[in-house]
């Protein structure tokens, strides 16, 4: 049984999430504050998903993210926010973050979420794959989902090495960020196309020599992106 890890400090609606997660499938872990959930995370090292609430009485979930993703980029992490926090605060302070869901959700929403993100950390990888794709000064290894620039370790999220694979397999081709959305989130996954964007900004601050003036993921406007050099 897959294992998330539900950090929100308000017990309702805690209940109501784990009570959701247990019937769509899922094991669920509590936790009321980021310190619970770091340590529910050091004791359950095989969550495969952790849902973070933003508000927190001890520090706020971006942090708590931001420590998750210090030890593991593996796991899926879905920030839970609320409707009165504009998205482009949000976005800004996205640290490692794979998704959002905007309270109120519904289960089935957050239940939609949780499984294209285990899906991805899942793994899945074609074991007939030649397990490197080298497109200096890119080196992505499919086998071990791990890319390098010029040699040196770029620490990928299971999303952003979902991207970067997919703009290697179609080097030069425009990509809508329809099908960016569609190959890497599923094509069941009904959230906004801006989480391609969030991503892509969060992947060209580590990949690009000049976030601000990318040079590998190039914008094609009005329609999405394209892995060209
Ligand atoms: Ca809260």
């Amino acid at each position: 049984m897959k294992k998330v890890l539900v950090l929100e400090d308000e017990t309702n609606i805690r209940s109501f999430v784990v009570i959701n997660l247990k019937r769509a499938g899922y094991e669920a872990i509590e936790a009321g504050t980021g310190e619970e959930a770091l340590e529910q995370l050091k004791k359950n090292p095989d969550v495969s998903v952790a849902l973070l609430d933003i508000m927190l009485p001890d520090m706020d979930g971006f942090e708590v993210c931001r420590r998750i993703r210090g030890s593991n980029s593996r796991i899926g992490i879905i920030m839970l926010t609320a409707r009165t926090q504009e998205m482009d605060k949000v976005t800004g302070l996205m640290t490692g973050a794979d998704d959002y869901v905007t309270k109120p959700f519904s289960p089935a929403e957050l239940t939609a979420r949780i499984d294209a993100l285990c899906r991805r950390a899942g793994g899945g990888e074609t074991p007939a794959d030649s397990g490197e794709i080298s497109q200096p000064p890119f080196l992505l290894n499919t086998r071990n989902r791990t890319l390098e620039k010029n040699g040196q370790r770029v620490k990928l999220t299971q999303v952003e090495y979902s991207i970067v694979k997919l703009f290697m397999d179609n080097a030069g081709k425009a990509l809508s960020r329809e099908e960016i959305l569609d190959a890497v989130w599923g094509k069941d996954y009904f959230g906004e196309l801006k989480i391609v964007d969030v991503n892509i900004r969060r992947l060209r601050i580590k990949i690009e020599d000049d976030p601000t003036n990318p040079s590998y993921i190039t914008t094609v406007w009005g329609y999405g992106y394209k892995w060209g050099f």
